[in-house]
């Protein structure tokens, strides 16, 4: 569970190609980052996966199903908003809560499920807070916790972390780090921030203007830079 793979996958908005014909495949349990300066169409492309958007040619294929067409719902992945998508009048156990009711989960599974993430992510003491009660760092929590409780073959994070102070950010990028490595759940991670990329990644998808400039692991784009742009961009002594 959780590979997933582009073929020829485009998007346009009107006229605007955002992203030309691209290849891409993401194995079972990696942690891929996608990392490109703002507006080369990191969002987008994780959107297109989500099924967020509709792609405007190309085919999506995950687990070995076409999911092109497929409503987000079906596709079984889990998308990890930023903290501020939470809902403020709702507690921490709602909101973790909400998908599931969603998706018709009984209540004795979703307190199972509750529990679960909440002992994960260290949010066992907090579950009868609302949002404002609650450090950048621990909304950021209850955000992962809500895509945790739906099982999602695949997680895809969209800079998650791009709202919260350089200190809280180091560490929450080490308990997403962590959580992969518990779960090994495959995770698709957007930021425009090489060290995250560096940090963080089994896989770096190097974009510029909706291309793939190189895929690689973080290693080989440091020794090994196909171009100026990504030598750059990794900060790689090219
Ligand atoms: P990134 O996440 O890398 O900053 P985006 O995927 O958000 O980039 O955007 C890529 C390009 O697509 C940008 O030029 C942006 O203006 C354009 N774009 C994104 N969404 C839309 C949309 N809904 N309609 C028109 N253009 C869009
Ligand atoms: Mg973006």
């Amino acid at each position: 569970m959780g590979q997933i793979t582009l073929e020829n996958v485009a998007k346009s908005f009107g006229e605007v190609e955002v992203i030309p014909p691209l290849d891409l495949t993401i194995e079972d349990g990696e942690f891929v980052v996608f990392v490109g300066p703002s507006g080369c169409g990191k969002s987008t492309l994780l959107r297109l996966i989500a099924g967020l958007e509709d792609v405007t040619g190309g085919k999506i294929v995950i687990d070995g199903s076409d999911a092109t067409q497929a409503s987000p719902a079906k596709r079984g992945l889990a998308m990890v908003f930023q903290s501020y998508a939470l809902y403020p009048h709702m507690s921490v156990r709602k909101n973790i809560a909400f998908p599931m009711k969603m998706a018709g989960i009984d209540d004795a599974e979703q307190k199972r499920r509750i529990d679960s993430a909440a002992k994960a992510l260290n949010l066992t003491d907090y579950l009868d807070r609302r949002p404002g009660q609650l450090s950048g760092g621990q909304r950021q929590r209850v955000a992962i916790g809500r895509a945790i409780v739906r099982e999602p073959s695949a997680f895809l994070f969209d800079e998650p972390l791009s709202n919260l102070d350089a200190a809280l950010r180091v560490g929450m990028r080490l308990e997403i780090s962590e959580l992969h490595n518990r779960l090994k759940t495959t995770m698709i991670y957007v930021t425009h921030d090489q060290v995250e990329a560096m940090t963080m990644a089994d896989k770096i998808v190097v974009l510029q203007a909706g291309r793939i400039e190189q895929v690689g692991s973080p290693l080989e784009l440091y020794r090994n830079p196909r171009n100026v742009f990504v030598a750059g961009f990794i900060g790689s002594p090219r």
